[in-house]
Order: C-alpha cells, then sequence, then structure tokens
C-alpha cells in the first residue's frame, strides 16, 4: 500500500529542493483537500488556484535548471486576509474593503515567495481581526476542521483551519490579543506570536499597531521554526522591525530541557476548565521528567490584562479604522453630502463588533476620559511589563493554559461580547509586553478536542521558547503512541 506523503513543511522542501517531488504535484494534492472539505469548512476568502498553480511551476523549473529555491521549495502556505497581497482582493472578512487591491504585498509575502513558497489562498477572518472565533467575518464563520459544529478559534480562525485540515503545509496569521495562539490551540497546530518587532508588520493591515504581531501556523514545531527564519528579521520599511537578524531556531528543536527553569505562574487568573488544566499540569510533569525545573512565579498584574487590553486596543482600532471613508478604499455608499456619505459607508461597510469597538475607542480617548480610562490602561501595560520582567529573573520560561476552554460551539458566546473577551485572558498579557508565545498542540480534554499549552518567553527569547515547545511536542508524540 502506498503511504501517505508527508505535508510537512520540513519534508516538502527537502523532497522539492532534492527534484523528488515536483511543487506541481505537491500543489495539486493540497488543492484535491481544498475540494473535498472546504465547502464544509469555509476557511477562504480566495482560493488562488491559477496563481498557484504558476508559481509552482517556476519553482519547477528551478530545479530542473539547478538551481535552489530556496528553504521553503514548493511548500503551499495560506494568507490571513489581512496581509496586503499585490493585486488580489484583501479584505480583512470586511465589507467596508469590498474590491480593493493592494497595490503592494506584505513584507512577510515577498519573503515567504523568495523563499520559495506557493501562497494557495487568502484566510478568513473576525472583521478585522476582531474576536475570538471567526464569527465575526462578514462572509460568514470558519468550522472547526475537528467538529464543524465548533468554531476555529479567532481571528485567525481561517488560517489555523487551513493548517488542521491539511489545506495548506503552513499559514500565516495576524495576532494583537491572542488571535494566532488560541486558533492553534483549537484547532490542534503550533501557533507562533513572536517578540513585537520581530517580524515586520509592513503591509499586515492595523487593527491595534503597538499590539500587532504577524506569525505562523503549522503542524511541527520544527516547521514553525522553518517559517520564523524566513519571515523574520529586520525591515527598514516597518518604523517598529528590531534591528537583528531573523531568529535562528531550526539548529536547537533538539536541545535539552535539563537545566532550564519552567515558571508557574501562582496568580494566575481563573476561568480555565479542568481538562485544560488537566493538560497544562501534564506539560509541567514533562518538562519536569525531561530535566527542568518548575519554579513559582507569580505576575500580579497578569489579571489586569484583559481589561487594560479592552480598552487600548479600541483605543487604536477607533484611530486606525478611521481611514475608511469611503474615499480612499473599497466601498462606497452614495449620499447628498459628504458627511452623509462617510456616515452611509462606515454603517454599511462595518459589521456590529467593529462599530463596538470604534466606539469604545473613541469613548476612552475623548477629552475628559482620556486620563481615566486610556492613561490608566497604559499604566496597567507597564505594570505587566515589570511583573513579567521580575518573572524572569527566576524562569527562563513560563507556561500557562493558550485557551481557557477547549473548542466551543458556533454561535455559543455571539450574543455575549464580554464571555468572547474572556477567550484571551491567558494570551493578551505577551501583546501589552510585547514578549513573545506560543501554543503547542498537548494532547485532547473534553470531547477529545485538542489542547494547547502556551510557553511564554522574554523579550527576543524565541530559542528557549522553540526549545521548549519542541520537547512538548516530543512528550506528547510519545505520550500519543503509548495510549
Ligand atoms: N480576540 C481578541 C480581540 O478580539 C484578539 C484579536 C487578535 O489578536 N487580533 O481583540
Amino acid at each position: 500500500m502506498e503511504t501517505a506523503p508527508d505535508n510537512t513543511v520540513t519534508a516538502i522542501a527537502a523532497a522539492v529542493r532534492a527534484g523528488e517531488r515536483r511543487a506541481i504535484d505537491v500543489l495539486e494534492e493540497h488543492l484535491a483537500a481544498i475540494d473535498a472539505r472546504e465547502p464544509e469548512i469555509h476557511a477562504f476568502n480566495l482560493v488562488l488556484a491559477d496563481e498557484a498553480r504558476a508559481a509552482a511551476a517556476a519553482i519547477d523549473e528551478a530545479v530542473a535548471a539547478g538551481r535552489d529555491p530556496g528553504p521553503l521549495a514548493g511548500v503551499p502556505i495560506a494568507l490571513k486576509d489581512n496581509l496586503c497581497t499585490r493585486g488580489i482582493d484583501t479584505t480583512c472578512s470586511s465589507r467596508i474593503l469590498e474590491g480593493w487591491k493592494p497595490p503592494y504585498d506584505a513584507t512577510v509575502v515577498q519573503r515567504l515567495a523568495a523563499a520559495g513558497a506557493v501562497t494557495v489562498g487568502k484566510t478568513n477572518l473576525d472583521e478585522f481581526a476582531m474576536g475570538s472565533s471567526t464569527e465575526n467575518s462578514a462572509f460568514g464563520p470558519t468550522r472547526n476542521p475537528h467538529d464543524t459544529t465548533r468554531v476555529p478559534g479567532g481571528s485567525s480562525g481561517g488560517s489555523a483551519a487551513a493548517v488542521a485540515a491539511g489545506f495548506a503545509a503552513a499559514s500565516l496569521g495576524s495576532d494583537t490579543g491572542g488571535s494566532i495562539r488560541q486558533p492553534a490551540a483549537l484547532c490542534g497546530v503550533v501557533g507562533v506570536k513572536p517578540t513585537y518587532g520581530r517580524v515586520s508588520r509592513l503591509g499586515l493591515v492595523a487593527f491595534a499597531s503597538s499590539l500587532d504581531q504577524i506569525g505562523p501556523f503549522t503542524r511541527t514545531v520544527a516547521d514553525a521554526a522553518v517559517i520564523m527564519e524566513a519571515i523574520g528579521g529586520h525591515d527598514a520599511g516597518d518604523s517598529t522591525s528590531i534591528p537583528e537578524p531573523a531568529p535562528v531556531l531550526t539548529t536547537v528543536l533538539n536541545d535539552e530541557v535539563a537545566g532550564l527553569r519552567v515558571g508557574r505562574i501562582t496568580d494566575l487568573p481563573t476561568g480555565a476548565d479542568p481538562d485544560v488544566v488537566a493538560r497544562l499540569d501534564a506539560a509541567f510533569d514533562a518538562l519536569a521528567a525531561a530535566g527542568a525545573t518548575i519554579v513559582d512565579v507569580t505576575v500580579p498584574a497578569f489579571t489586569y490584562g484583559l481589561t487594560a487590553y479592552y480598552l487600548i486596543a479600541p483605543s487604536e482600532a477607533s484611530s486606525n479604522l478611521a481611514r475608511y471613508d469611503g474615499v480612499r478604499y473599497g466601498k462606497r455608499v452614495a449620499a447628498p453630502d459628504t458627511n452623509a456619505m462617510y456616515m452611509a459607508t462606515r454603517s454599511a461597510g462595518f459589521g456590529d463588533e467593529v462599530k463596538r469597538r470604534i466606539m469604545l475607542g473613541t469613548y476612552a480617548l475623548s477629552a475628559g476620559y482620556y486620563d481615566a480610562y486610556y492613561g490608566k490602561a497604559l499604566k496597567v501595560r507597564q505594570l505587566i511589563a515589570d511583573d513579567f520582567a521580575r518573572a524572569y529573573a527566576d524562569a527562563d520560561v513560563l507556561l500557562t493554559p493558550a485557551s481557557p476552554s477547549v473548542a466551543f460551539h458556533i454561535g455559543d458566546k455571539t450574543a455575549d461580547p464580554l464571555a468572547m473577551y474572556l477567550c484571551d485572558t491567558y494570551t493578551i498579557p505577551s501583546n501589552l509586553s510585547g514578549d513573545p508565545a506560543m501554543s503547542v498542540p498537548f494532547g485532547t480534554g473534553a470531547d477529545d478536542l485538542p489542547v494547547g499549552v502556551q510557553i511564554l518567553a522574554p523579550a527576543l527569547g524565541e530559542a528557549v521558547m522553540f526549545k521548549v515547545a519542541a520537547e512538548l511536542e516530543r512528550a506528547a508524540t510519545a505520550e500519543g503512541s503509548t495510549s
């Protein structure tokens, strides 16, 4: 019997570079998977089959001519639809951007192409990346490949589902408050939020600029390392880009964790389901068994992260989204005068959650409330960064749940915005501090659904974070093969 080919990023690139598999064959396999299941999953806003076939053919020609297409040779990749792609619709799953085609590629899109990757499509998201379930998309929800009655998480739900369903070997998402790590956890894939400034934001449609980061979804930790090496590193086009080369991660994955100090946050906010907590405990045990030392730390301000975030992120969003005025981008609704046109366009173009954030942010920034709300939230942000810095004096990494629960049912939280916001309790603090964090699949919880463990590290600590992630992946695989 023929065994299924290994469709990890690492295996595809190695085989294509060696001339053992053709990029076009790899692509056709993925397009067939899309044909089979995309109608029920709805991971994509747009599948770029023709463009992908042309890109794959060019990769195969390069290999035939003896040229090396790069470390991502022939790897099918999906892009969250808030990443600019030149001449190709970029909707942010919003009606307001209908028909808009960016005049340039995001830096990450350029870097993936330069490394030989093949873009298969643009993935669905919560409108402007505001949400935790992908139900806020103007184009309808994405469904979780593990159980299609459930959400894939959000806001990068389409990117997470695309990788979990085998539509792409990897995808990119954006993470402002957890939008890579939470859907990664719910879909059983690896999701990385790099250090703020590690990956260029040039060409990522802004939600909350001081928090937004781009990162990968993959099925293995090694794959995430390869993607990070390709997309990371300084970009003069993003003024917040850190002037450092891309992190070197693929070489640390087999390093021992013996001697590392892994922090357990003793004052972590409660609210995680028992099945999730059980998996977190098992992760601590696995790292201890591998020789790491588990240490107790406190991060007192962690618990205020959610409150601070829901003032800071909407404030920045209210400013960033002011540009959608019916003049410069996408949709315009005709009206008798300019002000009426603005109002009609924005009323028709934005969905409820986006309007809620714009109103929240405008209120928090208004004269008289600025100091009480926005100013206070900034102080809390600093407290969180200080608390993390103190914790990292005693611990090399910290472990928490990525999401408080496994994937919930579609419709469960749509009537209660606060319930939806609580999905981000454990992910938000590292956006506020700017530190890296990632979610690694670590077994299953309720209803046999995937659980993700979150690894947090200090700024520019991606290497130690990946080392721990690789160890957890090995432990999960060993556990899976004996159970
Ligand atoms: N779910 C959070 C929000 O709705 C985070 C979103 C994100 O990270 N883009 O704001």
